[in-house]
């Protein structure tokens, strides 16, 4: 038998073990450097629902180039221009056009038009609870948007990365995916260096690694590079 289970769950690693890994991963994956800006990573959020990622690009390069990305622009866009989008972006379109006027209305009401400008001149939790009032956007969007536009140096996981540091032992589950969530960014608020660009690629490869192979139903364990060190039991998933 190739796995020992993982009898415990605990996440009994050492300091040395989350920075190591993110190396290791460094070698086995590459990623694009992401969006920096605010209002285009809100965006890219909501331009569809349930859709994959190279659906999503071509739908956020299309929004760009019809409407652009500009709070005044989706604001004073006719509602056929923006359904005609929005229609390609899965199931209920409407709601998606309501959203994007909704993101549209609270930068221009609350930023004066500019929400990178207004959530850099104001502390990191104010930012913080400002962008989780746009939709869809929660703690760990919030968290991502604050570190990938240079906003604010903190963790920040996507749920592929979160449900690969869980797997790896690195966090014992929660009582409920926020508070997973937080004992997951306490981690690597711990073990790793308080560096963006350190953060950055944290983020990146353990999401990769979680699309790739160690998915959500069944992780592809038999092909992981990181297979010896993993604390999984493939029966526990997450
Ligand atoms: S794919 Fe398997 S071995 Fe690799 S990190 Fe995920 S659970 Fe662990």
């Amino acid at each position: 038998m190739r796995r020992k289970p993982a009898a415990t769950g605990k996440a009994g690693r050492s300091a040395d073990d989350l920075p190591s890994l993110i190396a290791g991963l460094s070698r086995h994956y590459s990623f694009q450097a992401p969006l920096s800006d605010p209002l285009s990573l809100i965006l890219w959020e909501n331009i569809g629902y349930l859709i994959d990622d190279a659906r999503r690009q071509a739908l956020f390069d299309e929004f760009r180039a019809r409407i652009g990305i500009h709070a005044e622009k989706i604001a004073r866009a006719p509602h056929a221009l923006l359904l005609d989008i929005a229609k390609r972006g899965g199931m209920r379109p409407e709601l998606r056009v309501e959203r994007w006027r909704r993101i549209a209305e609270i930068v221009l009401d609350t930023c004066g038009g500019d929400l990178s400008a207004a959530l850099r001149a104001m502390p990191a939790s104010k930012a913080r609870t400002l962008l989780k009032r746009f939709p869809s956007i929660g703690d760990p969007g919030a968290d991502r948007i604050l570190l990938f536009c240079g906003i604010d140096v903190r963790p920040s996981l996507d749920s592929n990365g979160l449900r690969t540091l869980v797997r790896l032992g690195f966090v014992v589950p929660g009582a409920s995916y926020a508070a997973t969530y937080r004992a997951a960014i306490a981690c690597l608020d711990r073990m790793g260096p308080r560096k963006a660009d350190w953060l950055i690629s944290a983020h990146m490869l353990l999401r990769e690694h979680g699309r790739n192979l160690c998915k959500r139903a069944v992780p592809l364990c038999l092909a992981c590079p990181l297979d010896k060190a993993c604390a999984h039991a493939p029966a526990a998933g997450l």
